[in-house]
């Protein structure tokens, strides 16, 4: 029989393999993107997620374990629409729209991983736990807030105008 306490640690694990294979991706997605801000909020990202691998040790650490990771095939799956995406896109300008759309799809992956492991060791009474992961949680909010803040404010309307552009050079050359 499954306790909570072991559900809690498979999904920790699902969420440290998460968290490597986002250390990987990530340089490639900020080399992916053109817009500067956007490949800056892929850099520091990436330092934060760095800082993941190492809180989620600390967990581990906390329950007398050593970290282990758990294929997670959410994670696999949610990287490879990303590349696709970049290749799909790529040199089009809408590249980093197409980038800032797969990495919310991440972010949001992560942020129902750790609201629900923040719960669970709550209800542990392993509050020092539920504390590390709320700063987590907290990084994964803000890094989605920044990249629809991206998408609102710069992204979106780059990819637009061109739209914009192309459609009016299809009318000159119907004219
Ligand atoms: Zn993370
Ligand atoms: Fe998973
Ligand atoms: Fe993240």
């Amino acid at each position: 029989m499954k306790t909570l306490k072991d559900l809690f640690l498979d999904s920790l694990a699902d969420i440290y393999y998460a968290e490597q294979q986002l250390v990987r991706a990530l340089p490639k997605m900020a080399k992916a993107a053109t817009d500067d801000p956007l490949r800056e909020a892929f850099e520091s990202h990436l330092k934060e997620t760095q800082g993941h691998v190492t809180k989620v040790e600390r967990v581990f650490a906390q329950f007398g374990q050593k970290a282990r990771s758990k294929k997670c095939p959410a994670i696999v799956g949610l990287v490879e629409e990303a590349d696709a995406m970049a290749a799909e896109n790529k040199g089009s300008p809408t590249i980093d729209a197409a980038l800032i759309a797969a990495g919310q799809k991440v972010e949001h992956y992560e942020i129902a991983t750790y609201g629900s492991l923040k719960e669970w060791a709550g209800i542990q009474g392993e509050d020092a736990v539920a504390d590390i992961l709320e700063e987590i949680l907290e990084q994964e909010k803000a890094a989605d807030a920044a990249l629809s803040e991206l998408a609102r404010s710069r992204c979106n309307a780059a990819a637009q105008e061109q739209n914009e552009s192309g459609e009016a050079e299809d009318q000159r050359r119907a004219a």
